[in-house]
C-alpha cells in the first residue's frame, strides 16, 4: 500500500525545503556558470513514475520486460542528442558528466594509462585526473596550462608536452577557461602522438547546440558532456562518438560503470534536446554569449581584470589580485550573497591561495538569460557587482542593492 496523499500531508519537512529552495531560486540572482532552470516541462517529466522502471541494457535489447516506454523516450534522447551535435552514436544514459568521462576512461584506457588534461587551477574539472578523484587515482596524469601572459591556452607547449609524455588520451574541455578551445589542433596533436582525443564539453554544450560555439564531433573521437549546465535538460550526462566505437562506449557505460538507467532523467534529456531543436534555443545560446559579453565590458570598464581579457562563451574569471588585492576569492563570494548574487569563489591561473579561499570568481550567464534577462540587466548587475567589491565595508550600499537585487527578482519569475 503506497503512503496517501501529496507531499505536504505526507513530509512536510521535506516539502518546505523545496519551498524553500524555490524561493531562493526565484528571490536571488544566479550566476554560477554552471547552473541553469529546466522548463517545467522537463521538471514534469523528471517527477514521473518512469522513476519506478529498471531497464538495463539499451533500446530494443534490455534485461527486463515492460520496456516499450521506456525504450521510446531513450531513443528520442538519442536521436535528438545525435542530430543536436551531428554524432554518428550518443549513449544518454550516465548519471553526470563526470560518469561519461568514467565511460570514456574505462572503455578506452587501462589503469596506469596515461592522460593529459587543463590544470584544475587553469580551468579542468576533477575528473580530468585530480588526485581526489578516481581518474587521478587510477591513471598517470599529467597537466597542461594556460599561457600566463595571455591566459589562453599554450598550443606549442601543449603538442611538446604530449610528445614528451606520450599519453593515452589527451582531454580537452574545462569548468573556468573562458575561451574556445581549439579542438582541430588539439585532435591533431594527440594524433601526432597516438592518443585519443576527449572533449569533454560539460558547461558549452549548450552553447554547441546552439550553434554559437565550436563543435568538437569530428575532431574528438569522445564528447562528453553534462545536460544541466548551459543546456536545460536536467542533471545528467551523455556520451557522444563514432559508429567504431560506439560498442565499447555503451558496455562500459552498462554493465561496465552503472546499473539501470535513471529513465526519468533519460527522459528529461529527451524532452531538453527537443527543446534545444528550437529557434527559441539557438537565439537564447546567443543571448547568454552577448550577456556574458556585456558583463565583461563592465568589469573591464571598471578595471577588473578579466583571465584572458574577456570572454567567448557564457562565463568570466574574474581575477582580483590586481583590482583588489585585499579580496579573496571567497570574500567576494560571501559578500556578493549577502545581497542576492550567486557567484562562486574560483582559483586563477598562478594561484597561491588554497582553493578555498581562491583569488578569483567565476561569473555565468546562462541562468539569468534563462530568466529573460539582456544587455542592460547586465550593465547594471555588473556594476552592483564592481561598486561591492569598491566598497566592501558600505553596509548602506549592500542594503540598498540587496533590495533593486529583490526588485529585479521580482519583476522577473522564473515558474510563476
Ligand atoms: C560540470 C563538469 C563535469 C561534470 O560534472 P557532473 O557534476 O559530474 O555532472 C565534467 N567536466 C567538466 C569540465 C565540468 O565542468
Amino acid at each position: 500500500m503506497l503512503p496517501d496523499g501529496d507531499l505536504s500531508a505526507s513530509d512536510p519537512d521535506v516539502q518546505a525545503a523545496i519551498r524553500g529552495e524555490k524561493r531562493r531560486q526565484e528571490e536571488n540572482l544566479e550566476m554560477i556558470a554552471s547552473e541553469n532552470h529546466v522548463s517545467k516541462a522537463v521538471l514534469e517529466t523528471q517527477g514521473s513514475v518512469l522513476t519506478n522502471k529498471y531497464a538495463e541494457g539499451y533500446p530494443g535489447s534490455r534485461y527486463y520486460g515492460g520496456c516499450e516506454h521506456v525504450d521510446t523516450v531513450e531513443q528520442l534522447a538519442i536521436d535528438r542528442a545525435k542530430e543536436l551535435f551531428g554524432a554518428e552514436h550518443a549513449n544518454v544514459q550516465p548519471h553526470s558528466g563526470t560518469q561519461a568521462n568514467m565511460g570514456v576512461y574505462f572503455a578506452m584506457l587501462e589503469p596506469g594509462d596515461r592522460i593529459l588534461s587543463l590544470d584544475l587551477t587553469h580551468g579542468g574539472h576533477l575528473s580530468h585526473g585530480h588526485h581526489v578523484n578516481f581518474s587521478g587515482q587510477y591513471y598517470e596524469v599529467e597537466q597542461y596550462g594556460v599561457d600566463p601572459e595571455t591566459g589562453y591556452i599554450d598550443y606549442d607547449e601543449l603538442a611538446n608536452h604530449a610528445e614528451q609524455f606520450d599519453p593515452g588520451l589527451i582531454v580537452s574541455g574545462s569548468s573556468a577557461y573562458p575561451r574556445e578551445f581549439d579542438y582541430e589542433r588539439i585532435g591533431e596533436i594527440a594524433a601526432a602522438v597516438d592518443a585519443y582525443h576527449m572533449a569533454d564539453i560539460a558547461h558549452i554544450t549548450g552553447l554547441i547546440a546552439g550553434g554559437v560555439h565550436s563543435n568538437p564531433v569530428g575532431d574528438a573521437d569522445f564528447v562528453t558532456a553534462s545536460t544541466h549546465k548551459t543546456i536545460r535538460a536536467g542533471r545528467g550526462g551523455i556520451i557522444l562518438t563514432t559508429e567504431e566505437h560506439a560498442e565499447e562506449i555503451d558496455k562500459a557505460i552498462f554493465p561496465g560503470a552503472q546499473g539501470g538507467p535513471l529513465m526519468h532523467n533519460v527522459a528529461g534529456k529527451a524532452v531538453g534536446f527537443g527543446e534545444a531543436l528550437t529557434d527559441e534555443f539557438r537565439e537564447y545560446s546567443e543571448q547568454v554569449v552577448a550577456n556574458a559579453k556585456a558583463l565583461a565590458d563592465v568589469f573591464t570598464d571598471r578595471g577588473m581584470s578579466l583571465v584572458s581579457g574577456g570572454t567567448d562563451k557564457h562565463l568570466l574569471l574574474v581575477d582580483l589580485r590586481e583590482s583588489h588585492p585585499s579580496i579573496t576569492g571567497k570574500d567576494a563570494e560571501e559578500r556578493l550573497e549577502s545581497v542576492g548574487i550567486t557567484v562562486n569563489k574560483n582559483t586563477v591561473p598562478g594561484e597561491s591561495r588554497s582553493p578555498f579561499v581562491t583569488s578569483g570568481i567565476r561569473v555565468g550567464t546562462p541562468a539569468l538569460t534563462t530568466r529573460g534577462f539582456s544587455e542592460s540587466e547586465m550593465e547594471t548587475i555588473g556594476n552592483y557587482i564592481v561598486d561591492l567589491l569598491d566598497n566592501p565595508d558600505d553596509d548602506d550600499l549592500a542594503e540598498e542593492i540587496s533590495m533593486e537585487v529583490e526588485q529585479l527578482c521580482s519583476e522577473y519569475p522564473i515558474y510563476d
